[in-house]
């Protein structure tokens, strides 16, 4: 069994709420979101580093971010604007080391401080 919580989310061996999957990427809402409506894209196969996907991975990881921010533009959350976050190491906020995108929406004056 792999200690990498991404990992046990794609294997099923830990919940969480799921809103996409294919045979490549998941996504799944943030544990902690910064506002409602936060998702993690992740790729199934476990890489720490953006780097060391190819670019057909990074490229799907993108697409499907693009296809969610266009679903929570149209969801009840009625955001004023989105922000993609990506931690790539340690030194850049990384905390699970299993890249993955984060999406999620942002509202005038929310108080997060990008
Ligand atoms: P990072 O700092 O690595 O970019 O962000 C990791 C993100 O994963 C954080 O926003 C954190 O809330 C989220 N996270 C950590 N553990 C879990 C978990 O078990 N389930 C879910 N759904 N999200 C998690
Ligand atoms: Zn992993």
């Amino acid at each position: 069994m792999t200690d990498c919580i991404f990992c046990r989310i794609i294997n099923r061996e830990l919940p969480a709420s799921i809103v996409h999957e294919d045979d490549h990427i998941i996504a799944f809402m943030d544990i902690q979101p910064v506002n409602p409506g936060h998702i993690l894209v992740v790729p199934k196969i476990h890489q720490v580093f953006i780097s060391e996907l190819d670019e057909n991975l990074t490229s799907r990881m993108f697409n499907m971010a693009s296809r969610i921010n266009r679903a929570i533009r149209k969801s009840e959350v009625q955001c004023e604007g989105i922000n993609y976050f990506l931690a790539d190491g340690e030194a850049a906020g990384q905390e699970v080391f299993h890249t993955h995108l984060h999406v999620f929406p942002r509202f005038t004056n929310d108080g997060f401080g990008l």
